[in-house]
């Protein structure tokens, strides 16, 4: 094992502190990275506090991050994809079956028997359970490393390794495409991405948010119209003209008000993941046939496919670039929704 820096949470009520955390020594099919840059994601907030304790409790001590930038820094005997000096990426997977349906598809996110997460999942290699990348090092099976396009910035690559794959995948996976209004809800990490790439994908996009000071960039980023979504006057006039809704908040908020807005046979699709289950009306299902699903970020083939995507298309996130000392006032403006559009931060700051 070898120590590595990193900022880790005692307890669900406990910031985020400098800490040192034990790494597995390389086996043959590990790459080992040196962390360069690594997004500060929503579900980072959630875990540290243990918001999702009814579906996934968190273990302490919790090392997050899972939008991961790095340099190869060394490699086991069997890894063929990766040399010495290569930029890499990780995003919210570091191990899964292999054998199952799902990831025999390259859709690991939904393995059958043992999706491990970058942090907060049981590590068979160590018998604790996973550290996430809000540290200097990490080592990780060959296979959920992924290749970063060299013509981008690698710091506005992080955010896509979670926010932009989770975005990517629903608008892929429900075909959205021109002649097609979908909906974004919420302007944050995730939901950046998504009017990024709906917008990528030849859609009319339009944004909602509760947000008045992010109508200007909703335009840049790309819809066409952002609606506020307190302002029922706003609102009625897209009752049933939506064919797809992508709904990114990340708290309580009333989904009813955008399933209302969806046509007959249409699909409104969950990403994000509010600590309290929504309260959902069947009469706004029932009258139009209408579909409420989920997605949860995307397998690893699909991850490179959206990266490499976003190399030829020249997307990248809007980020804020931070040292790892401000991240718990990062925390506190996510919570206020106040980010631009993503907070990464930078290693170098955990190892000067
Ligand atoms: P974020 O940057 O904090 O963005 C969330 C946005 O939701 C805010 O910017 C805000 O947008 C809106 N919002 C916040 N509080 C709200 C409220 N009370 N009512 C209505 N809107 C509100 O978070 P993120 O990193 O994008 O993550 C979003 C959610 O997705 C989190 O729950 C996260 O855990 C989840 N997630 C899920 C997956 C998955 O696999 N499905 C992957 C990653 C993250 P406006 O200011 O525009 O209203
Ligand atoms: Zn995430
Ligand atoms: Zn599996």
């Amino acid at each position: 094992m070898k120590s590595t820096k990193a900022y880790s949470a005692i307890s669900e009520t406990s910031a985020l502190a400098a800490s040192t955390i034990e790494r597995r020594e390389l086996t043959d099919r590990d790459v080992q990275m040196e962390i360069l840059y690594c997004g500060v994601c929503h579900s980072d907030l959630h875990q540290v506090r243990n918001e999702w304790r009814d579906s996934m409790p968190t273990s302490y001590p919790c090392v997050p991050g899972h939008e991961i930038v790095g340099r190869v820094t060394g490699l086991g005997s069997a890894v063929t994809r990766f040399k010495s000096g290569d930029l890499a990426a990780i995003g919210c997977m570091v191990d899964s079956c292999g054998k199952c349906p799902p990831c025999l598809a390259k859709e690991e996110v939904y393995c059958e028997k043992s999706a491990v997460l970058t942090y907060n999942s049981p590590d068979r290699h160590t018998g604790g359970y996973t550290f996430g990348g809000y540290s200097e090092y990490i080592v990780v099976d060959e296979r959920f490393c992924l290749r970063v396009p060299a013509n981008l910035d690698p710091a506005r690559v992080a955010p896509l390794l979670c926010a932009g794959i989770t975005t990517y995948s629903p608008l892929r996976h429900w075909k959205v495409g021109p002649g097609q209004k979908v909906g974004v809800v919420g302007l944050g990490g995730l939901g950046h991405m998504g009017v990024k790439f709906a917008k990528a994908f030849g859609c009319e996009v339009v944004l909602f948010t509760t947000s008045p000071n992010k109508i200007e960039d909703g335009l840049r980023l790309g819809a066409s119209q952002v609606v506020v979504s307190k302002d029922a006057s706003q609102m009625t006039p897209h009752t049933g003209t939506f064919d797809f809704i992508l709904d990114c908040v990340s708290a309580d908020h009333d989904v009813n008000a955008y399933i209302r807005l969806l046509k007959r046979d249409r699909t409104l699709c969950l990403i994000g993941a509010p600590e309290k289950p929504l309260a959902v009306a069947s009469f706004g299902l029932l009258f139009g046939r209408k579909r409420l699903s989920g997605s949860a970020i995307g397998g690893t083939e699909e991850t490179q496919e959206m990266l490499d995507f976003c190399g030829k298309h020249g997307i990248t996130a809007d980020i804020e670039l931070i040292p790892i000392q401000k991240v718990n006032e990062a925390y506190d403006r996510l919570l206020k929704s106040d980010v631009k559009y993503r907070f990464v931060i930078d290693l170098a700051s955990l190892r000067a």
